[in-house]
């Protein structure tokens, strides 16, 4: 194992060290619970019933009763406690993992989710943190207690009889030997078809997003053949686990049985001067049974320490990386913006030197209203990311009222500009919450904001109003009511700057007008930019750039 991957594991245990030294204890009282029980039955076989005898040495049986139920009772309860910190302590881990998941991409920067896919952030978000649930709730727990019982038996075996127990070990490498092949080829089907079955998911993700083209273009058949591909590779990838997964405790059980016949045979022949009493033997054969079930779990957990592991490297490999980090605390908090804003020689680019803007500069004086006109793909919405700070310039300054955007407070910065984007975004939430996005608007203001955005007709028309639920990225509303929600969310913000990417693209012209209107009204103080592709769908701006 890596000496980073060791100390991301110690870094994640130290807050649950003292928890988990209680479990360790808790578990080494339950192992002794377990060692004992045995030996007060060989007592009852071997000095008690053969004479019939109700006291022995002082103890009379029902007192050897009370302790053996004592230790019943008090080994379950303290099992079942164990049990529960445990698994709560697994679920703790992984409840701050996911949030510490969700924090970093809710704090990370664009270009970090430029490059990362989502697929892969919800698979860390949700199914590595289960990994790491088993290795918190089961493995921590049960590995040294399993140890200890391993130690323990041993040693009583060996107490027992040392020819007998020397017997015996011989067997323990045969068992390793099976466990460990089977395992193995176990696990490698297990990889083969958790590959298959990622492949599938994706392929199912991307086919539910793109039916609408399928059913266009008719494409149902040649989609359903490539989905049995995909169910097919998955079926067959892990034909032969169930095959496995019946052999392996068959086959433990078959060494157990050979174990305890060499037992047996050793002591009613006498062989190797092998004299023992039948508690005795009873004892041995106890003990002996009892050290197959840690060895198995142990062999077992060691795949769930490695999966673990290596989903916890892939948890850390993104939280560890803090240069994707954005900046919120530090800068200047801007009090009164009166909205100048100046391109300075701004060269950019998203990747190395492949320049989107070369060498651009205007300026927009406070409460001017302008349009960014251009072609398809000229870097109208890249301005757009530029003023917002999604993206850091690599040459040129660009200032508002003369401060480096880099100075400003990015929460300061966000919260005075007030940006449509250009494919509105609307959360399955209700059109109200949509509007208010989490912030402490009052409802009059929200439904001044519907009335300044035209939105009111349609608003009217859903069953609940403003409470209506949209569905998922709102698409039960068609590409204007989402324009038509977006501008009520900024009206309602009032925010210093507009930004305006294609925003009036899908309305009809009537409520483009409308909107325009308020936008007049509501932006004539302050600094305003249209992003258009059209000439004709700017009017009344002061510049055109
Ligand atoms: P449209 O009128 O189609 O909206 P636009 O003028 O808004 O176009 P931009 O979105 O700014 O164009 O894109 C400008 C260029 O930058 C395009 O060539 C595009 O391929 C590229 N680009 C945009 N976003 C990214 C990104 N995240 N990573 C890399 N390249 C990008
Ligand atoms: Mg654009």
């Amino acid at each position: 194992m890596k000496s980073t991957t060791i100390n991301r594991f110690k870094k994640m245990i130290k807050p649950y060290k003292k928890t988990i030294i209680l479990v360790t204890l808790m578990a080494l009282f339950i192992d002794l619970c377990e060692l004992i029980k045995p030996f007060l039955l060989e007592r009852v076989m071997d000095k008690y019933l053969p004479e019939k005898l109700y006291i022995y040495e002082n103890i009379s049986i029902t007192t050897i009763a009370i302790i053996y139920i004592i230790l019943v009772i008090v080994g379950n309860i303290v099992d079942y406690i164990n049990r529960i910190i445990t698994s709560n302590m697994g679920e703790k881990v992984v409840y701050n993992l996911r949030n510490d998941l969700y924090r970093y991409i809710g704090k990370s920067n664009v270009s970090f989710h430029d490059k990362t896919p989502s697929g892969k952030l919800f698979v860390r978000v949700t199914s590595d943190t289960e990994d790491v649930y088993s290795l918190f709730s089961e493995v921590i727990t049960t590995l040294p207690k399993d140890i200890i019982i391993i130690i323990g038996l041993i040693i009583m075996m060996i107490y027992i009889s040392i020819k007998l127990s020397a017997l015996n070990i011989l067997i323990i490498p045969l068992l390793l030997i099976v466990t460990i092949v089977i395992t193995n080829m176990m696990k490698k089907i297990y990889e083969k078809s958790k590959e298959a079955r990622t492949v599938l998911n994706t392929f199912l993700a991307e086919s539910i997003y793109g039916i609408k083209l399928i059913k266009i273009f008719n494409r149902q058949k040649e989609k359903q053949e490539e989905c049995e591909t995909y169910t097919k590779n998955h079926r067959d990838s892990s034909k032969n686990l169930g095959l496995l997964y019946g052999l392996l405790p068959a086959l433990i059980e078959i060494i157990e049985n050979i174990g305890i016949s060499i037992i047996v045979i050793f002591c009613v022949n006498k062989w190797l001067g092998i004299n023992l009493d039948v508690g005795v033997i009873y004892l041995f054969i106890t003990y002996f049974k009892k050290i197959f079930n840690p060895i198995d779990r142990i062999i077992e957990n060691v795949e769930t320490v490695q999966d673990s592991m290596s989903s916890i490297d892939k948890i850390y490999e993104i939280l560890e990386h803090d240069e994707y980090l954005e900046d919120d605390k530090s800068g200047i908090d801007l009090k009164e913006v009166k909205g100048k804003i100046e391109f300075k020689h701004v060269w950019f680019a998203y990747e190395k030197e492949n320049w989107i803007l070369k060498d651009v500069s205007f300026t927009i004086n406070p409460g001017e209203s302008i349009a960014l006109v251009g072609k398809t793909g000229s870097g109208k919405t890249t301005i757009t990311n530029l003023i917002n700070r999604f993206y850091k310039i690599q040459k040129g300054e660009i200032l508002l009222d003369g401060i480096n955007i880099n100075d400003i407070n990015l929460k300061s910065l966000r919260k005075n500009i007030g940006t449509i984007l250009q494919d509105p975004f609307i959360f399955a939430k209700s059109i109200k919450d949509n509007i208010k996005l989490y912030s402490d608007i009052s409802d009059e203001r929200v439904e001044e904001a519907v009335k300044l955005a035209s939105a009111t007709d349609f608003i009217n028309s859903l069953n609940n109003g403003l409470d209506e639920i949209a569905s998922e990225r709102g698409n039960s509303y068609s590409a204007g009511q989402k324009q038509l929600i977006a501008f009520a969310r900024i009206f309602a913000q009032n925010p210093s700057i507009f930004i305006l990417d294609e925003a009036t693209a899908n309305i009809d012209t009537t409520t483009e007008e409308l909107i325009q209107k308020s936008v007049d009204k509501i932006s004539a103080e302050k600094t305003s930019i249209f992003l258009a592709h059209r000439l004709s769908t700017i009017v009344n701006v002061d510049k055109i750039i």
